[in-house]
């Protein structure tokens, strides 16, 4: 598999230029860090990755491969919950997936809990830190707001003596959840909310997913952050905007510890037209049954887009394109889907399918004859090569491929009408035989120009339309699935009054086709496949399938609505 490595070892000239990147080149150019590049990818284990954090994987692993420098993976679970494990699992597999190598080095901030709370023993033993016996809500409303300072907590100036003693009972489960909490002595009439004497530890008498129930106080996130950087050698400890006001806060710990301080550097969140890219809403997708799990093909997840058909290497020329910038902003889904489509271009072997079949019998064609015609695999890569696609007398063809009464500029078959059947023969409709009862077309008749072998006339004439089709006694059945945006609108996390963004929701994100009827090279196709199915789209063969029941996700269709957006307003090509 290919990783997140540059193509060639020329570092410096390989990556794609951001302020990131050149903030990096000028720290190895003043030798900051000894010439170390260190990053980390550090994901809360509270749900499944998405395409937003692939951003983030191809940033900070990216960078490290680029400067010879080194990418940790590290979960930051400073929250207990019982199903994180399951979230390990998933995001471990994701990541690598994208291609991010952590070369062994994967940490858990609960690793550190340990000197965590040593540290924060001498933050007491300092005079920084004092255990607070005001509620949540109290907490809270002493912060103060925006525009009013806050108000200091009466247990603010307790003696270290009784901080250590209260935090080391803390420690050892002598208090109710909730009833007191470690604070840093920061500064209660700060600008900066954050630094308003921030809550450091709180009780929470949970089980961990890997410390069990050794601790029945947690560090906070704020708290853990900037230590487990410190404690990896973290270099360059890149983030998104939002914690832009955070990092003086972290910067205050590492300060007062007097520990070994990496630099952060805030960058946008990656925002999608039409998608959420929020764990916690797509946690409510999943349990309120709206998808039918995290890998639903729907998802805007790692593994959704996985079993969808994304390939990483269309993910990653993604990333490279949007680049990275100081303010958020919002990406077209469409740009996502170019790219999908451009790597599948290249990769995807092309294949004949009908996905709502119309039987059309040539009555001119021999009985029993069956020939083997001659079928490019795909016109992009001359390695792939060719396969045999059986003809015979019975064939499907798309409904939507035929009109009994065809409209103005319609060019495929209707009665009288001559097209050309590809790598087959030209084909003329002549007659068309309906249910006496209903009135529904059952099957066409046609006849066929034996001349036109492989689907080209020796007298040069001409047809205005090429369609596909499979013999219906050599075609295989599948199952498959169609997919539109999972939201209505552009910007789903903007809720309707009165409602959340499930109000959005697209009921026909989903079409599930179980007639379809396929060319038989298919048969046999594996889990994770992918081809183009001739005219139709990009296809990708389901997780679930089995030798007896083929079912494919259709990946993008193949319309490029990106490159048309990009013709009309011209704007500028995105890089790739
Ligand atoms: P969510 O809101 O989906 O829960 P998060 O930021 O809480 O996201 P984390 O697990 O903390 O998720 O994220 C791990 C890393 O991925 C962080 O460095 C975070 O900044 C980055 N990240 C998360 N979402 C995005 C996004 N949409 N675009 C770019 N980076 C992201
Ligand atoms: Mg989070």
């Amino acid at each position: 598999m290919s990783t997140l490595k540059p193509e060639t070892t020329e570092t410096q000239t390989t990556g794609p230029s951001n302020f990131v990147r050149d903030i990096i080149l000028e720290d190895l150019k003043t030798n900051k860090y000894g010439g170390r590049v260190h990053t980390r990818f550090p994901p809360e284990p509270n749900g499944y990755l998405h395409i937003g954090h692939a951003k983030s994987i191809n940033l900070n692993f990216g960078l490290a491969a680029e400067f010879g420098g080194k990418c940790n993976l590290r979960f930051d679970d400073t929250n207990p919950s019982k199903e994180e494990t399951e979230y390990v699992d998933s995001i471990i597999e994701d990541v690598r997936w994208i291609g991010g190598d952590w070369e062994g080095r994967l940490f858990y901030a609960s690793d550190y809990f340990g000197q965590l709370y040593e540290w924060a023993v001498q933050l007491i033993k300092a005079g920084k830190a004092y255990v607070c016996d005001l509620t949540a809500a109290q907490v809270r409303e002493y912060r103060g707001t925006l525009t009013e300072p806050g108000k200091q907590s009466p247990w603010r100036n307790r003696s270290v003596e009784e901080n250590l003693d209260l935090f080391e009972r803390m420690k050892a489960g002598e208090f109710p959840d909730g009833s007191r909490t470690l604070r840093a002595k920061v500064d209660m009439a700060s600008a900066n909310l954050n630094m308003r004497d921030p809550v450091m530890y709180r009780i929470l008498h949970a089980e961990h997913h890997r410390t069990g129930d050794k601790w029945c106080i947690y560090p906070m996130y704020d708290y853990t952050h900037g230590e487990s950087d410190s404690i990896e050698g973290i270099t360059h400890s890149i983030c998104t905007l939002e914690f832009e006001d955070h990092r003086p806060l972290y910067d205050w710990y590492l300060d007062q510890l007097g520990i070994y301080h990496p630099q952060q550097i805030e960058f946008d969140r990656l925002n999608l037209t039409y998608t959420l890219l929020s764990k916690r809403k797509l946690l409510t997708l999943v349990q309120d049954g709206h998808v039918s799990g995290w890998n639903d093909p729907r998802m805007p997840t790692i593994s959704g887009v996985r079993r969808r058909g994304y390939t990483p290497e269309a993910i990653r020329n993604f990333c490279r394109a949007i680049g990275v910038s100081k303010t958020n902003g919002s990406i077209e889904l469409s740009l996502l889907e170019h790219y999908v489509r451009e790597d599948l271009n290249q990769r995807a072997p092309r294949v004949m399918a009908v996905l709502r079949p119309l039987r059309v019998v040539i009555d001119n064609y021999p009985q029993d004859q069956v020939e083997e015609m001659e079928a490019i695999n795909n016109p992009e890569d001359a390695s792939a090569g060719s396969r045999k696609v059986p003809f015979s007398r019975v064939l499907y063809i798309e409904q939507e491929d035929f009109r009994e009464d065809p409209p103005k500029h319609y060019f495929r078959l209707s009665p009288g009408r001559e097209v050309r059947l590809r790598y087959g023969y030209f084909i003329t409709c002549t007659g068309v035989v309906k249910d006496a009862k209903t009135g529904a077309i059952e099957e066409i008749h046609c006849t066929y120009d034996p001349a036109t072998h492989g689907g080209n006339a020796p007298d040069g004439r001409k047809v205005k339309s090429t369609i596909h089709w499979v013999s219906a006694a050599h075609a295989i059945d599948a199952e498959v699935r169609l997919y539109e945006n999972l939201f209505l609108v552009e910007n789903p996390n903007e809720a309707p009054e009165g409602k959340d963004f499930t109000a959005h929701l697209n009921p026909h994100s989903l079409e599930v086709l179980k007639g379809a009827k396929l060319e038989p090279s298919l048969r046999g196709a594996a889990p994770g496949s992918r081809y183009q199915f001739e005219r139709l789209g990009y296809f990708c063969v389901d997780a679930v399938t089995t030798p007896q029941s083929l079912v494919f996700n259709r990946t993008v269709a193949l319309r490029d609505t990106f490159a048309k957006i990009e013709k009309a307003q011209r704007v500028d090509a995105p890089r790739t």
